[in-house]
């Protein structure tokens, strides 16, 4: 029984370590690192208090080494997922009924550790596994994190502050009830925090949730259902599978307790879920809840007002900071013709100065990209733009993939502004440039708006006012987080709600109390004090 109304702790915005040669942070995750990287692992399957190893594996390699082995993980045949079901509607019993102050302490200890003694090992864990820098993995797998679980205890305390009026002789309630179901969660190879968070958000409001990270993530991932645990999660209420992601999700998404998806990936894949949860839909016992964040091909405009120092830095860090790799990297930028060669030699000067390797080498910049297929995929784009007559690469285009899956930062310059690069998510190292005429700066934010299917993030620079105020005009619909005279990466939780529309998400903004809100289901409790004894009204006297 609750007997007071309980604040929460303020949530504040966790301090970015700087890892400067001789600091202790800087000891420490280099020590995390050789330690993580000497000793393989063997992930098993989390279903309530069970590790299961159902011997069917798959190895986990880190991308700027890939004959080195970090172990395996083991993969889930449609029994465990089934059981993962069945085991999670067992727990959701207890955990649904817990006080809600109860569930915000797990996360805010789980925030707790990650801040204090997992920082080192879940930066290095990051860092191996998913090939990031250190400072990548401290805005990451730390910070980022750590404000996902602060933050959303302090949401989900204002949501439940949030309650109706009362007329005289009656006391309106509203209780957010957890969603009536399991929830899934499907995570991303791109941000530890993200595969964190998807799963946290949806458990911290009462559900439980059966987690699938991304075959390139289980590393970190496996890292945080540890921190779960000693942060005291019961058994049960996250569940962590990983195999055939279409095995695990047709098998999910049959289920009559199928409540919502929490995923972050990629648009076809989205979409092809959403397909299945349709053609599914006289199965459900409730309409599912469908959260997604997808795909992006964000910009950056330029215009002839802007200064071309900022340009350049906010296209050297929007697009290439963790190779390119982030929903939010500005992969296509609009140069008007007065600056256009001025903000390229000052990029390519940035990008020649870039040193390339392992991020255990804290100097390198750039790392590998994730894996294989995605540097197969880059090589083909930045070979055909090396043939075609509508572009040059003007920076970059280099690549090697026998010891890591090197990509070179690559810079193309198109006079197409519908060429494949301008319209196509790549995600990686190479940023598209097309130039315009100065006196065109409105054709061209027309052009911006419609060149892409998606709609994440974009930047405008610009010193001009009227122009920045059409830019925020035409370009409404184009960004649903819109940057101006800044880079369009680095959103920070708590203080720039982040999603986009179109085909880049449903937009519900991770970070937010809004996207909290998708994994409760609100009941009213009208209570009435003294109820009427009589039918009639007034109007129908005499
Ligand atoms: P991905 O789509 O390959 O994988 C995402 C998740 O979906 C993984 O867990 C994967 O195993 C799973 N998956 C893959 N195929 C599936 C299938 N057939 N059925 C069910 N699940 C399946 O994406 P990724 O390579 O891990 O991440 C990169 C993508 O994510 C990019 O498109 C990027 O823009 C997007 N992203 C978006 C945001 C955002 O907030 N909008 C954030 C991060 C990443």
């Amino acid at each position: 029984m609750v007997k007071g109304f309980f604040k929460v702790p303020k949530a504040v915005n966790e301090p970015v370590k700087g890892y400067a040669p001789g600091s202790a942070e800087r000891a420490a995750v280099l020590a995390a690192y050789k330690q993580l990287w000497n000793a393989p692992v063997e992930v098993p399957l989390y279903i309530g208090a069970e590790e299961i190893k159902t011997g069917k594996t798959s190895e986990m390699h880190p991308p700027h080494d890939h004959q080195h082995k970090l172990g395996v993980y083991h993969n889930a045949e449609k029994k465990h997922v089934e059981q993962a079901i069945a085991v999670a509607l067992e727990a959701r019993k207890r955990w649904a009924a817990l006080p809600w102050e109860e569930r915000a302490s797990i996360f805010l200890k789980a925030a707790d550790l990650i801040a204090g003694p997992y920082r080192a090992r879940m930066n290095a864990a990051t860092m191996i596994a998913q090939s990031k820098t250190v400072h990548q993995a401290e805005i990451d797998s730390a910070c980022e994190l750590i404000d996902f679980l602060r933050f959303n205890v302090a949401f989900m305390a204002d949501i439940y502050a949030e309650q109706p009026a009362s007329s005289e002789g009656v006391w309106n309630r509203v209780e957010y009830r957890p969603l009536e179901g399991f929830v899934y969660a499907v995570t991303p190879f791109n941000f530890t925090a993200i595969s964190g968070n998807l799963p946290a958000s949806a458990a911290l409001m009462g559900n439980v949730v059966i987690w699938k990270p991304s075959a390139s993530q289980v590393f970190a991932a496996n890292m945080l259902m540890q921190v779960f645990k000693e942060a005291g999660l019961p058994d049960g209420v996250i569940n962590f599978v990983n195999g055939d992601a279409a095995m695990i999700t047709d098998t999910l998404l049959a289920s009559p307790h199928f409540a919502g998806i929490h995923f972050t990936g990629s648009t076809h894949v989205f979409q092809d879920i959403w397909k299945k949860i349709g053609n599914n839909i006289h199965t459900y016992r409730t309409y599912p809840r469908i959260v997604g964040e997808t795909g992006g091909k964000d910009f950056i405009i330029a215009h002839p007002s802007a200064h071309a120092q900022e340009v350049a830095t906010a296209i050297t860090r929007g697009a290439f900071e963790y190779q390119g790799q982030k929903c939010s990297a500005a992969s296509r930028v609009y140069l008007p013709k007065s600056k256009a060669q001025e903000i390229l030699d000052l990029v390519k000067k940035d990008v020649l100065s870039f040193k390339m390797g392992s991020p255990e080498d804290l100097s390198n910049f750039i790392t590998a990209v994730i894996h294989e297929a995605s540097f197969d995929k880059l090589a083909k784009y930045i070979d055909q733009a090396k043939k075609d007559a509508d572009a040059e690469v003007f920076v970059g285009g280099g690549y090697d993939k026998s010891k890591g899956y090197f990509v070179e930062p690559t810079v193309i310059v198109t006079t197409n502004p519908k060429y494949t690069t301008m319209e196509t998510e790549l995600f990686g190292p190479v940023v598209t440039v097309y130039v315009y005429e100065d006196d065109k700066w409105s054709e061209t934010l027309r052009l911006v708006d419609e060149t892409s299917v998606y709609a994440l993030t974009g930047g405008v620079f610009s010193q001009d006012r009227y122009a920045l105020s059409e830019a925020l005009r035409v370009l409404e619909n184009a960004a649903g987080n819109f940057y101006v005279n800044d880079k369009p990466t680095g959103a920070v939780v708590g203080q720039q709600p982040f999603g986009g529309a179109r085909a880049s998400g449903t937009n519900d903004k991770a970070g937010s109390a809004q996207n909290l809100l998708r994994w409760v289901s609100p009941r009213l409790i009208k209570e009435t004090f003294v109820p009427p004894v009589d039918y009639r009204y007034a109007f129908l006297s005499e």
